[in-house]
């Protein structure tokens, strides 16, 4: 039974100790719906439904734990337990009433050390989860078979945070990629160059990734985030870590190095 040591313990019983072990592999994030800080989702688990997640984290970034990340929580139907015992660790986090409000800066920044810790205590891989039963990182709507009769948790704001800030922060922490100390570095082409080789040939290891997966990441990660050279370290390791899952394709490298070039530099220009 693991505790998060930047968590504050409120273990629920009886599920902390009747529930089922898992091995954890996933780490799914939601909203409540709710402005509700770590005490009172506690209560909620507690004294109002037979669910519960393992985490409880409030609009200013205090995080609390209810059930150990090795023992069952069940926020997410059939990822709480799969037939191999593996499961999903999952995170409730304090939003509006209809969970259309963006993360703030506070949760984000819980959200990515909690993911980090995660990554270090199970080993939990750093890419976003291709299947309902791939290990990694997701958030609730992300999978059908993660609810019962499908859900819009989290809203849109925290699905592109999701994306453009949340994954590619633990990664960049978790791998120790650290961003650029002066704000607004001026990057030459030969910069962006190596970038471009970077995320591709990087990652690339014994496997080609396809023109179309590369375009992908390109528009998820890069295209969407590149608002200063600050980020760049978080999502470059982002971009890599996306393409060290694709598939094998038959695919020239350098081509696919230019064109991510290309798309930094026209990002960087706007
Ligand atoms: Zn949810």
């Amino acid at each position: 039974m693991a505790w998060c040591p930047f968590a504050k313990k409120l273990e629920l019983q009886p599920e902390s100790d009747a529930q089922a072990a898992i091995r954890p592999t996933q780490f799914i994030m939601h909203s409540i719906a709710a402005p509700w800080d770590e005490e009172r989702i506690y209560e909620y688990w507690r004294d109002s439904t037979n669910l519960e997640s393992h985490f409880g984290l409030d609009y200013d970034g205090s995080l609390g734990q209810f059930i150990g990340t090795q023992t069952r929580a069940d926020a997410n139907y059939r990822a709480n337990l799969r037939p191999d015992g593996t499961g999903a660790v999952s995170i409730e986090t304090a939003s509006n009433l209809k969970h259309t409000d963006p993360w703030t800066p506070e949760q984000v920044e819980t959200l990515i050390r909690l993911g980090v810790w995660l990554h270090e205590e199970h080993g939990i891989p750093l890419r976003i989860c291709e299947t309902a039963s791939d290990p990694g990182y997701g958030y609730h709507r992300l999978f059908a078979d993660w609810s019962t009769g499908g859900t819009e948790c989290p809203g849109d704001a925290r699905v592109a945070q999701f994306k453009t800030v949340v994954f590619p922060g633990i990664i960049a922490r978790a791998t120790g990629a650290t961003p650029p100390k002066e704000d607004n570095v001026a990057l030459t082409d030969d910069d962006i160059k190596k970038i471009g080789r970077q995320v591709v040939t990087g990652a690339n290891g014994a496997k080609s990734p396809d023109d179309a997966s590369v375009e992908w990441a390109v528009s998820s990660f890069l295209g969407l985030t590149y608002k200063t050279a600050r980020t760049i370290a978080a999502d470059v390791a982002a971009v890599k870590a996306k393409v060290e899952t694709l598939s094998v394709g038959g695919v020239d490298l350098d081509a696919l190095a230019d064109k991510v070039a290309d798309k930094l530099a026209a990002r960087l220009a706007d």
